[in-house]
């Protein structure tokens, strides 16, 4: 089981200065997203786009924020455990035990829900049957690519990670590529590599099919797909790949006991503590009058909880307000040099 003093659920914005200010005043902390990058909607939905109004930074992309978030991170020492969704929070003790999707399990006074509009989900299969390999030969995402190696990997989508997939796995695996259309939604230099490789024969491409069924009792064996005009064609594989866009969803937090409104969650603003005590809810999750579904009120929301947990993870000890300008020790902490 992991102690840590603070956990945080969501990794966007919000969840990243938060876990900063966290830091800053001495408490541990571990982030935890089911994204497979850290950034949340800046870097999952906007990230070439240009924000102007976060203070004192007149003009940067959703990825130069991010960026910018986690070099603040830099003087700290914090466990990301990213392609992960937290699944359940409940009560034991003083403490709240947080589990996730993957079976990690965590115990802390203090639980942080930086969860924006939910978490994002990958588009799955329509097929049922898949839902029986998923996470053992069927995958959403990829952690590992080592467990492709020399097996037959068949992708099914279109945009940037199914053919990014396709090209990477294609230097030790056997590669099908489906796609339901002609053309590709990627990066024209990808989609030029892919076709460079299925005309060298290291991708085996199949368009304008889609999945029919799946074969395989124990393991999978193979993926039947329907082109549009009804021929079927069945191949052998050992994976499958489904890269068809992400859906935002509430998902687990919607049981946790919460007071859910119109799929936020309600607050205090002294310190955006939910209904439970130790759990709160900063950044687009939360709700209370006046909210403004800005990053920067994030940054704000994220300050104030980050000292209210204190409280809970450090009862024998008084918080003492200080500035990074002249304490001695937040400068320590931020590994800089004082005067
Ligand atoms: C196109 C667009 C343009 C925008 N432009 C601006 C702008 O100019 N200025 C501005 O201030 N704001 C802008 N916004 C809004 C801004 O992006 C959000 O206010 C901000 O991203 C909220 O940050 P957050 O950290 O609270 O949530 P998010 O960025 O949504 O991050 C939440 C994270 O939590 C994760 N999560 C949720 N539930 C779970 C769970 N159970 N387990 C694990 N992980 C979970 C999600 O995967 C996600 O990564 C824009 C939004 C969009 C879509």
């Amino acid at each position: 089981m992991n102690k840590t003093d603070a956990l945080i659920i969501g990794a966007g914005p919000t969840g990243l200065f938060t876990a900063h200010q966290l830091k800053l005043i001495g408490l541990n902390c571990e982030v935890i997203d089911n994204l497979d990058k850290i950034g949340g909607q800046c870097i999952e939905l906007y990230p070439d786009k240009p924000i102007y109004d976060i203070p004192a930074i007149p003009e940067c992309t959703g990825e130069e924020l991010t960026k910018n978030l986690i070099n603040q991170l830099k003087p700290f020492d914090i466990k990301f455990h990213l392609n992960e969704r937290v699944d359940e929070v409940k009560k034991e003790g003083d403490n709240w035990i947080v589990k996730t999707s993957y079976d990690k399990i965590f115990s802390t006074p203090n639980v942080i829900i930086a969860g924006g509009v939910g978490s994002f989900e990958p588009r799955k299969f329509s097929v049922k049957e898949c839902e029986k390999f998923e996470n053992k030969s069927i995958f959403y995402s990829i952690r590992d690519k080592k467990i492709f190696e020399k097996k037959i990997v068949t992708i099914f989508g279109g945009g940037d990670s199914a053919l990014d997939w396709a090209v990477e796995l294609s230097n030790n695996s056997n590669v099908n590529l489906v796609h339901r259309r002609d053309d590709f939604r990627g990066a024209q230099a990808t989609v030029d590599r892919v076709h460079e490789l299925v005309k060298n024969g290291k991708i085996n491409l199949y368009t304008k099919f889609q999945i029919s069924s799946i074969k395989g009792e124990d393991h999978l064996e193979s993926v039947e797909i329907k082109s549009e005009d009804k021929e079927l064609k069945t191949l052998k594989t050992d994976y499958l790949l489904g890269f068809f866009g992400l859906i935002m969803q509430l998902g687990p937090i919607a049981n946790w006991g919460l007071n859910i409104d119109k799929k936020t969650i309600e607050v205090d603003t002294e310190k955006f503590q939910t209904n439970h005590k130790g759990i709160y809810a900063v950044g687009d999750i939360c709700t209370y009058p006046g909210k403004l579904k800005l990053i920067l009120s994030g940054f704000h929301e994220g300050a104030l909880a980050a000292r209210a947990c204190f409280k809970l993870a450090r009862p024998n000890e008084k918080y003492r307000f200080e500035f990074t300008t002249s304490s001695k020790t937040l400068k320590d902490r931020l590994g800089v040099k004082s005067d």
